[in-house]
């Protein structure tokens, strides 16, 4: 089985690289993508540690969009994360990345909380690493303003909460146009948690190539519905757990291989990517 979605501390996950493969060879999985956000930094130490453990790494990226206000976030498999101009692309993201951090941590001054960006940044963990969300959840756990992400999210963070602020970001067409020119497989990211089925369809009539059906903040009606869609559509049915490790001891979305697949969509995504790479 393989599960195609996780982070590490190339972004916001707990796990290093290395430790994340490990994990999956635990879990029985036969394949692990890493798919940090706005950033490939992980995925050398992760193809390193592959032959280590035997478990096959698919290089992704989870790349950050809006529409409409709203975070909507596509999965890139088998980019060529070596690619300057892909490289550049991301470079500018993740300065939309920190601003979007100083932006929450001003709202969150205001609100009285005493919180800096040094003591979010220090969160870090990989020194190419970027910030995120979770790394500011981590520092108002650390105070005991919140005591858990949950409420981290919920209180402040999240898009309803009170210090939640959204810069403007490139769209999410402008992203599965990024990554089929890195020669990837463009796939939209939990389609469950934007409420917004009108983007599912813009998205398929654009081009996007699979749809995460499988995730672990979906309901088993949601899966059901976006594996129909996929189907109907002849797009590449993913499954993903979107494990980011643990914090305080508690897993934030799943454990790897909450939610898996057959190793047959990892060759369905390497037969797109091979065919892109011909031309
Ligand atoms: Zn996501
Ligand atoms: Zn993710």
């Amino acid at each position: 089985m393989v599960d195609l979605h996780s982070h590490t501390t190339a972004s916001d996950g707990t796990y290093e690289p290395h430790q994340s493969i490990r994990r999956a060879k635990e879990k029985g999985l036969r394949a692990l993508a890493i798919t940090d956000h706005d950033t490939v930094a992980g995925i050398k130490e992760a193809l390193e540690a592959s032959e280590r453990y035997g478990v096959e790494v698919v290089p992704g990226i989870e790349i950050s969009t809006v529409d409409q206000g709203q975070d909507i976030h596509v999965l890139g498999y088998y980019i060529n994360y070596q690619d300057p101009l892909f490289l550049s692309r991301l470079e500018s993201l993740r300065n939309v990345r920190d601003k979007r951090n100083e932006m929450i941590i001003e709202n969150l001054q205001h609100l009285g909380i005493d919180i800096t960006l040094e003591e979010v940044s220090s969160r870090r963990k990989m020194d190419e690493g970027n910030i995120g969300r979770p790394h500011i959840a981590e520092v108002l756990m650390g105070k005991g303003i919140v005591s858990s992400m949950e409420e981290a999210f919920r209180e402040y963070l999240g898009k309803t909460g009170k210090a939640y602020a959204n810069p403007p970001r490139i769209t999410p067409e402008d992203a599965v146009d990024w990554i089929k020119e890195a020669g990837g497989v463009p796939v939209l990211a939990h389609p469950g948690l934007y409420g917004d089925d009108n983007l599912v369809h813009r998205l398929i009539g654009y081009g996007i190539e699979g749809i995460e059906a499988y995730h672990t903040d979906h309901s088993p009606e949601q899966e059901s519905r976006y594996s129909l869609w996929a189907k109907q559509h002849g797009l590449i049915e993913t499954a993903g757990s979107d494990f980011h490790g643990e914090r305080n001891g508690v897993i934030f979305h799943g454990d790897l291989g909450t939610r898996r697949t057959s190793y047959e969509t990892v060759e369905k995504l390497k037969s797109k990517a091979e065919k892109r790479a011909e031309g």
